[in-house]
């Protein structure tokens, strides 16, 4: 048994573009861990999702294959776009793989890449707690077969010979399912907007579905539309309810800031603000990507997904 190893943090390659400036950290005091929800996917391929959510491309700092490949997302000193609210002080690793749903154990070569990599991280910045996402915010990630526990006490596992590769069931995406096509909901109040919270739900609209149909984005404006009217945000104006803690994350990550809603959006919003509500009451939505880990598909009703969103009551 050996407790060395070669500790080498490699660039994806083709590199991961970034579709937007990455700011740097000021603090750091927290490591989270998260995993990819898939045994398959390249960084590349998380790039591509987390573009698609508007996080402006990979949000993790680093990544782990199961092969014990150690990938440079962001960079170690960047603000990442991993966890709601506490992206500002923390490093972000994601492991692939699907701790949630695995019978096996975490590989010995992707243990021991991952406590290599705190080990470096944790040399630069001091002994810092080491969190899964699951500790800071209301999801399973990184899964309930992910083991935080070992991985907490950062000791290499000795490595054995590798004579067979675990039998692992291939990833597969996660399984279409019957789409209700969107009702009209008449409960929903007209909606009067002053020409800045025009222009701030326009905003929102380029950083949640700019790569939305027309159906797709005026389904955003609908969700905002059901919050106003529902009790339950206690915010009765738009701005309240776009700029709520802990809601939107383009808010939290910029998209909101550098929007520049196009000629297609405008009209959009126009048509949804004037339109009854398409979206059956829904309050939330999400990538369909996360349909079976975040936090609104863990607490609420699945109303149905349109293109690259799950909508939720
Ligand atoms: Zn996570």
């Amino acid at each position: 048994m050996s407790n060395q190893m070669n500790f080498e943090i490699r660039q994806p390659s083709p590199a991961l573009r970034f579709p937007v400036t990455i700011n740097q950290r000021t603090r750091t005091t927290r490591i989270i861990l998260h995993h990819y929800h898939s045994e398959t996917a390249t960084p590349q391929d998380v790039h591509a999702w987390h573009n698609d959510r508007g996080f402006g491309g990979f949000g993790y700092n680093f990544a782990v294959d199961m092969d014990g490949t150690i990938w440079e997302g962001r960079g170690i000193g960047a603000f990442g776009v991993h966890t709601a609210g506490n992206n500002h002080d923390s490093i972000g690793i994601a492991c692939q793989g699907r701790y949630d749903d695995r019978t096996t154990a975490m590989p010995d070569t992707q243990f021991n890449a991952l406590v290599a990599l705190i080990r470096h991280i944790r040399s630069i910045y001091g002994e810092i707690p080491i969190l899964g996402h699951r500790d800071v915010t209301a999801t399973a990630c990184p899964g309930q077969h992910f083991p935080m526990d070992e991985v907490r006490r950062l000791e290499h596992r000795p490595v054995t010979p590798i004579v067979q590769k675990d039998t692992m069931t291939a990833c597969c995406p996660p399984t279409e399912q019957q789409v209700p096509t969107p009702t009209p909901n008449p409960a929903q109040p007209p909606l009067t907007l002053t020409d800045f919270e025009l222009d701030a739900l326009c905003r929102m609209v380029w950083a949640e579905a700019r790569g939305e149909d027309d159906l797709g984005q005026r389904l955003v404006v609908h969700v905002i539309r059901n919050r106003i009217a529902s009790a339950e945000f206690s915010a009765s104006r738009l701005l309240e309810v776009l700029f709520q803690v802990r809601q939107f994350a383009p808010v939290r990550d910029g998209a909101f800031d550098r929007a520049t809603p196009d000629e297609r959006i405008r009209r959009n919003v126009q048509a949804a603000l004037s339109e009854p509500d398409q979206s059956q009451g829904a309050l939330f939505f999400n990538t369909v990507r996360l349909r079976e880990t975040s936090e609104a598909a863990q607490t609420r009703t699945h109303v149905f997904d349109h293109m690259g969103h799950s909508f939720y009551r």
